[in-house]
């Protein structure tokens, strides 16, 4: 049986399929092993388009191999550069902004997110995001330099002004080691 709500990300993807159709444009602001960027170009269909960023030449390589196999390159845009700099790329408004955040666990761990650029990251998307657009932050928080950028996003989302944005969080509260955590923010109307 499926839970329903197993892990951070999935409740996130979940999110995901609730509000993402075909024809949106949405970006995934950190690519990772591509994954999560497949998933979200089999949501915008052939007429939508997902932007994706990475810093890591690797992240976009695994990213492209993902798409290449599922036949989605057309949907994607992969970019080598990080989130921070995002308002270079996305000029138009945007439905959907998903963060996983972290190191690739296979990966390099001292190539992490880090709470200045994310921060700097989120206000950028906040800005990118249409009426009614959602972000969503999966945040890990079982490695010091995680738990310090939740806390930074946790206070940065906290005071956002209630007219303008919803925000919630969603933790797992019987799990031992800090599992995953989702933010998610909903730009009202
Ligand atoms: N922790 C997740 C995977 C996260 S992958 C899991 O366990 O499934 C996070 C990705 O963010 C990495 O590939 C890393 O290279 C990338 N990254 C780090 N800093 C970034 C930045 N400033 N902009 C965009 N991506 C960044």
């Amino acid at each position: 049986m499926e839970f329903l709500f197993k892990n951070a990300v999935e409740i996130a993807k979940k999110i995901c399929l609730m509000k993402v159709e075909e024809g949106d444009i949405i970006v995934d602001a950190t690519m990772g092993n591509g994954n999560d960027t497949a998933f979200l170009c089999s949501l915008v269909g052939e007429t939508g388009k997902v932007y994706a960023f990475d810093v890591q030449e690797t992240a976009l390589n695994n990213t492209r191999k993902c798409l290449l196999e599922a036949q989605y390159q057309q949907r994607a845009q992969l970019i080598l550069d990080g989130h921070e700099n995002m308002d270079r790329y996305v000029t138009a408004k945007v439905k959907l902004i998903l963060f996983n955040l972290g190191y690739l666990p296979k990966g390099n761990h001292a190539i992490t997110t880090k709470k200045e650029t994310t921060l700097k990251a989120v206000e950028k998307s906040l800005d990118a995001l249409e009426e009614s657009g959602v972000l969503l932050l999966v945040l890990y928080p079982g490695h010091l330099s995680g738990r310090e950028e939740k806390e930074a996003l946790e206070y940065f989302t906290s005071n956002l002004n209630q007219k303008r944005y919803t925000v919630t969080k969603h933790s797992f509260l019987n799990q031992i080691n800090n599992p995953p955590e989702l933010i998610c923010i909903e730009k009202n109307r």
